[in-house]
């Protein structure tokens, strides 16, 4: 049975007061939904009010859980007369799925009366269209008696029970329980929905309030933690996940990043519990690495699959590997919230958030148990009954699914920007490195180059000294160079000047050098011995004489040209050479009797000394140095002669000097006065001509020697022939020969005394071959024809170019040219000069002796000299003193006719002196 009643019947009926009270009640409960967000006071608050409002004992807010339980979460109770229900649980079919849709579809409030066994339902909406009711319509029925037990069990005679909806859901429940029988007017309920309504708006802004607490808070963490990863270190990394596991209200958590280049290891950063993994032996993988953990997870159902969020409430329903559950068992983690960390497609790693297991303790109002038969009973007493679960997991709710997408985004953007920070880092220290390695390398490079300018520098200073030594070195070498061509030229000069013949030779006996003086004694040319004329003969000689040590070379060799034979013809070998024994021993040799053979074959008296030559202590040739010796040994053989006559010329007055005292001593001529007389005459004579010997000897040796000096001064040629004819006037009376004299005035540069003793000495020969009675004439004559040249046709004696004048006495030569003689000719062709002349037409002279009567001890006739008294020396003298003067002796004679004696004299050129 149902009773249908209006509102605006049940409407009619309130009072005035009444109508105030619920316009009090109603602003009163806006201003406390407005005045708090908070929803517990906001429900407090309410269910206070509406207590007032309907003055019932119990009024009190319930809220359903999603699995269709409830709890009451605000409750107002008048004085205990109903017991609190405050933070009790009801099991879901407590409220029938059925009652709970109509709740929720319609709106449907409902009113029990107890006492009256019915129960009243006032919809707010069509069930079945949803669309709101112009009126209120409570429609009264019966009520179930389980209801009524149910109620009456809790101590309740009237309830008002009002849906509260949130967002389309049955949000809960406001309820007014009174323990007495109690009508609730149609007023009433519409006040209480209002409150309802106003309850919904309030948990709607709570709501939202606590999203918007969750999110800022959620922001926050995001925040903190996006600014620790930033930072980018690796302890701040650690700060970040344990602000992460707290953020999502985790007991563990970790990080494992993989290796992001090849040669770099995974990391793992751990926070709180963990699972006991323990790598294959040998290997140290993480679990992120373990493939078995990977192909399970990725088999598992992901929240997001884009984001790859894992959110496992517990793993204890799913089917895992052994090994793995190995590692999760004993520890009490149940769920897992994993989120991999991926930046673009490339995989970084796996944030992983754990919870353990928890307790959950529930109070309930009364048992549930749907085992109990007794359960489908009415219920009669409520027991208040606290439920303890143990190993309950907690779901990840959206917003903390939400929290760990957003962390785990941070957390790849942070080691992506950390891997390429390190990369950069990295790069930056190779760039720092490579700039150091460029400094270091340029410092070193500065080094090199200003070592290398020092050592340019020393280079070029060395070079320069060196330039500077090897200029002095050239101007050394230039002047060694001039001095060794201005010796070579002097060597070169004194073998071309010297007398003697020079000539080297190799340690072969062949020539290397020869000196003009050696190649004209021998009858060559220089290069005819040098060079590389071959001369025929000396090619035969050659061959003959050294056939083993020929060569083609076109050397001479010496020993072939010069020595090849002995003076008797037989041959002469090389090896018998005393300059042979040089070349081997290194012995000088000084050898005075050898012989040489000129190119005609003629052959020459030698003296030679042959010396070594030595380079670097080995003999590497000979020099000889040789002389023609045939003039001196004939000198030798004229003083030999010389002094056989000299001895022979002595022994004769000695002879006739000891006979005559012989005679006087032994007294034979005691008796005879006369011939004692006679031998004492022949004794004075004898020792007279003896004496004039010697004299002349000496005289004359002591000219050609150049011992006597000649006492040169200006005359006049007439006062010497005056001079001359007195001295001899008193001979010539004696012999009766009349002396004709005819002085010529001329200027000579001689000495007086010797020119006058070759004059007496001329008018003594001629007086003493004269005839008495006869004329002897001095005479001179002046010009300047060539000097030593007779008169044409005239034979010529005595003169310089005869064997005298070089070969006898060259050291009157040497002698003149050493004292400077103003009357020494300037012109051997022309030179003015004086000759004088001493005629006489005595006996006259053999031709054949014209000119050895000039030679010492040469006389006409040797035997008739004592009768003379004549020595041989006079013309001797006469010619030795004449050239002394640069003058020429000479006689011109006809046998039987008479004889002219001539000498010239130089004049002096200087008229002054
Ligand atoms: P000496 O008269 O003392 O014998 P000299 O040297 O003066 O020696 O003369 C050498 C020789 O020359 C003489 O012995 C003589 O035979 C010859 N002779 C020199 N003068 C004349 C002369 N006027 N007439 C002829 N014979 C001369």
């Amino acid at each position: 049975m149902q009773t249908n009643r209006s509102l605006s019947n049940s409407t009619c009926g309130a009072s005035e007061e009444q109508i105030a009270s619920l316009e009090v009640l109603l602003h009163r409960m806006m201003n406390r939904i407005r005045q708090s967000l908070e929803l517990p006071a906001i429900l407090s608050g309410t269910v206070a009010e509406v207590r007032a409002f309907l003055g019932t004992d119990r009024v009190m807010v319930y809220r359903f859980d999603l699995d269709g339980s409830g709890e009451v979460v605000a409750e107002s109770v008048q004085e205990e007369r109903l017991p609190s229900l405050l933070g009790q649980h009801f099991p879901a079919e407590d409220i029938p799925p059925l009652a709970r849709e109509l709740f929720l579809k319609a709106r449907q409030r409902s009113i029990v009366d107890v006492a009256a066994q019915e129960i009243g339902s006032s919809s707010l909406d069509c069930p079945v269209t949803g669309v709101s009711l112009p009126e209120i319509d409570i429609r009264f029925r019966p009520v179930d008696p389980c209801h009524v037990e149910y109620l009456t069990s809790m101590g309740v005679q009237s309830s008002l029970v009002v849906p509260i909806l949130h967002r389309d859901r049955l949000w809960g429940l406001l309820v007014s329980h009174h323990s007495l029988p109690r009508q609730v007017t149609d007023r009433e309920l519409q006040v209480v929905q209002l409150v309802a309504d106003q309850l919904s708006i309030a948990i709607a802004q709570s709501t939202l309030l606590e999203q918007t607490r969750i999110q800022a808070q959620q922001e926050a963490t995001i925040n903190r933690v996006a600014k620790l990863l930033h930072s980018m270190t690796e302890m701040q990394l650690q700060q970040a996940l344990e602000l992460t596991i707290s953020a999502l209200g985790g007991t563990g958590g970790r990080v494992y990043i993989s290796p992001q280049r090849p040669g770099t290891a995974a990391q793992l950063l751990t926070c709180g519990e963990q699972p006991i993994w323990r790598s294959e032996a040998g290997y140290q993988l993480y679990l992120e690495e373990y493939p078995s953990w990977r192909s399970w997870l990725e088999a598992q159902t992901t929240v997001d699959d884009d984001r790859c969020t894992w959110a496992i409430a517990d793993w204890h329903g799913l089917e895992i590997p052994p090994e793995l559950a190995l590692a999760w068992f004993p520890v009490r983690i149940r769920g897992l919230l994993i989120v991999r960390l991926q930046y673009r497609q490339q995989i970084l790693g796996y944030l992983s958030v754990f919870r353990r297991e928890i307790e959950i303790e529930t109070l309930w109002a009364r048992r549930p148990d749907r085992d109990d038969p007794r359960h489908l009973r009415p219920i009669q007493s409520f027991e208040t009954w606290r439920e303890l679960k143990q190993g309950q997991a907690q779901a990840w709710t959206s917003a903390e699914i939400e929290l760990v997408q957003a962390l785990g985004s941070h957390f790849a953007l942070a080691i992506q920007q950390y891997e390429l920070y390190l990369q950069v880092h990295a790069l930056n220290a190779d760039l720092s490195r490579d700039i150091q390695e460029r400094k270091q390398a340029e410092i070193k490079i500065c080094a090199l180059n200003a070592q290398l300018e020092q050592r340019v520098e020393e280079r070029t200073a060395e070079l320069q000294r060196a330039n500077v030594e090897l200029l002095r070195e050239i101007g050394v070498r230039e002047q060694a160079q001039a001095s060794l061509e201005r010796l070579s030229r002097q060597n070169e000069l004194i073998l071309n000047s010297a007398g003697e013949g020079i000539y080297g030779l190799n340690a072969q006996g062949k020539i290397t050098f020869v000196n003009p003086a050696a190649a004209r004694m021998l009858g060559y040319r220089v290069r005819e011995l040098i060079g590389s004329n071959c001369d025929r003969d000396l090619e035969i000689h050659a061959s003959y004489f050294l056939p083993e040590t020929r060569d083609r070379s076109n050397a001479k060799f010496i020993h072939a040209i010069l020595n090849h034979s002995q003076p008797d013809g037989t041959p002469y070998t090389w090896e018998e050479s005393p300059i042979y024994a040089t070349l081997q021993t290194g012995a000088v040799q000084y050898i005075n009797n050898d012989i040489f053979y000129r190119r005609d074959g003629s052959k020459f008296p030698v003296e030679y000394v042959s010396t070594p030559i030595r380079e670097q202590g080995k003999i590497v040739g000979a020099v000889v140095i040789f002389k023609d010796i045939t003039e001196r040994q004939i000198v030798e053989r004229m003083k030999d002669e010389f002094v056989s006559v000299v001895s022979h010329e002595l022994r004769t007055p000695l002879t006739s000097i000891r006979t005559a005292l012989g005679l006087l001593a032994r007294g034979f001529l005691e008796t005879q006065p006369a011939k004692r007389q006679r031998m004492l005459e022949i004794a004075f004579d004898n020792t007279n001509r003896l004496v004039r010997l010697i004299s002349d000897i000496l005289d004359i040796e002591r000219i050609n020697s150049g011992k006597v000096i000649m006492h040169k001064q200006l005359c006049d040629a007439s006062e010497l022939i005056v001079q001359s004819a007195e001295v001899m006037q008193a001979m010539a009376e004696k012999a009766e020969i009349d002396l004709c004299v005819t002085p010529v005035s001329a200027k000579l540069w001689v000495d007086p005394d010797r020119i006058v003793q070759t004059l007496t000495n001329l008018l003594s020969n001629a007086i003493k071959f004269s005839s008495p009675g006869s004329t002897v004439w001095l005479s001179a004559e002046l010009g300047s024809r060539e000097q030593g040249a007779g008169s044409r046709g005239e034979k010529r004696a005595g003169g310089a170019e005869n064997t005298g004048g070089e070969i006898h006495n060259p050291k009157s030569k040497t002698q003149n040219s050493k004292i400077p003689d103003p009357l020494a000719p300037r012109s051997s062709l022309l030179t003015p000069h004086i000759t004088f002349q001493v005629k006489d037409t005595g006996r006259g002279i053999p031709a054949d002796k014209l000119e050895s009567i000039f030679e010492r001890f040469q006389q006409v006739d040797a035997s008739n000299s004592g009768h003379q008294g004549g020595t041989g020396l006079g013309l001797a003298i006469c010619r030795s003193i004449v050239q002394q003067h640069g003058g020429q002796i000479w006689v011109e004679s006809v046998l039987g006719t008479g004889s002219t004696f001539s000498f010239t004299l130089p004049l002096a050129q200087n008229s002054d002196q």
